[in-house]
């Protein structure tokens, strides 16, 4: 078990990390929310095993969240996420407050949006107005904090793992790592917010992953066109009761739409579901080999 150090503002741990760094310590950062699970642990390990140090923020940012009521919901256990990341050989866990975050601002009103990019547009800026921004706000101002050498992603969000890339790409560094989404044993993707759900709705739920299998197989047997593969996934979320946000196919590089008709190369799926209050995505590459 490691020595967690926990720092409870984003300017000790700047000064934890600068005074790593005079040991020229590589870094690996992974930004979370809290409420961890085995899904944030895998990138913690990852982090662990790449780099000299392993820092991991836990900070629920209001800015990427567009309904008080989901921000409010969000589920929070900083007792057991620290046991967690002591478990896991994390160095160093830091938080912090908005004010702490963005101190230049006297309000929150103030903080300086950043565009998010090319890459926001659509699926999740389409349902959650501004997320985006707040994503890529946060995240810009946690690289400035820690520097790291390398920042840790999951492709479960597989569209913010693209709009970090390009921030990343526009600083200059870190290096981002993006890792496999992990999933319970029925294939639902784990997240925080499973826990909203009772045990019906996590069966329902199972519906998600099943789609996603469906638009891979029917790739696997030759169908290459969006509109086609589109309708496989939405006919089993029908039948699993899922209110649809969102069930279709972009290109995982270009970030393109792809018309209906028009037989693809490259296919990423990405569902977005609702179920009562919660709110759950997922997405599954389609063009591959990898078993997930
Ligand atoms: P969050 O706390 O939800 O902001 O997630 C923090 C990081 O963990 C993000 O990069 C997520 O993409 C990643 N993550 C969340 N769920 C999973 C999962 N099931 N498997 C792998 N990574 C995940």
């Amino acid at each position: 078990m490691t020595n967690t150090i926990f720092l409870p503002d984003p300017e000790s741990a700047t000064r934890w990390c600068e005074s790593r760094k005079i040991d020229r310590n590589t870094i690996g950062m992974v930004p979370t929310m809290g409420a961890l699970h085995a899904g944030h642990l895998s990138l913690v390990s990852r982090a662990v095993k790449e780099n000299d140090i392993c820092v991991v923020s836990i900070f629920v940012n209001p800015l990427q969240f567009n309904e008080k009521e989901d921000y409010k919901a969000y589920p929070r256990d900083r007792q057991m996420d620290h046991r967690m990341l002591e478990n896991a050989g994390c160095n160093m866990v830091f938080s912090g407050t908005l004010d702490q975050f963005f101190p230049e601002a006297e309000n929150p009103e103030d903080i300086r949006m950043l565009d998010p990019g090319p890459f926001a547009v659509g699926l999740e800026d389409e349902h959650r107005p501004g997320h985006f921004a707040g994503v890529r706000t946060i995240v810009d101002r946690l690289f400035d904090t820690v520097r790291p050498t390398r920042a840790y992603f999951g492709e479960k969000d597989f569209q913010q793992s693209l709009v970090i890339k390009d921030l990343a790409k526009q600083k200059g560094f870190p290096q981002i790592i993006v890792c496999a989404t992990e999933r319970e044993s029925g294939g639902l993707a784990m997240s925080s917010r499973n826990r909203l759900l009772n045990d019906n709705e996590k069966k329902r739920a199972a519906g998600i992953y099943r789609a996603l299998g469906n638009a891979r197989n029917a790739w696997r047997s030759g169908v290459r066109t969006s509109g086609s593969l589109r309708e496989s996934m939405t006919n089993e979320l029908k039948l699993a009761n899922l209110d649809i946000e969102y069930a279709t196919i972009r290109d995982p590089q270009t970030w393109g739409e792809p018309d209906d008709n028009q037989p693809l190369g490259r296919a990423q799926a990405l569902i977005a579901v609702r179920l009562g209050e919660v709110r759950l995505i997922d997405n599954l590459r389609l063009d591959t080999s990898r078993v997930d």
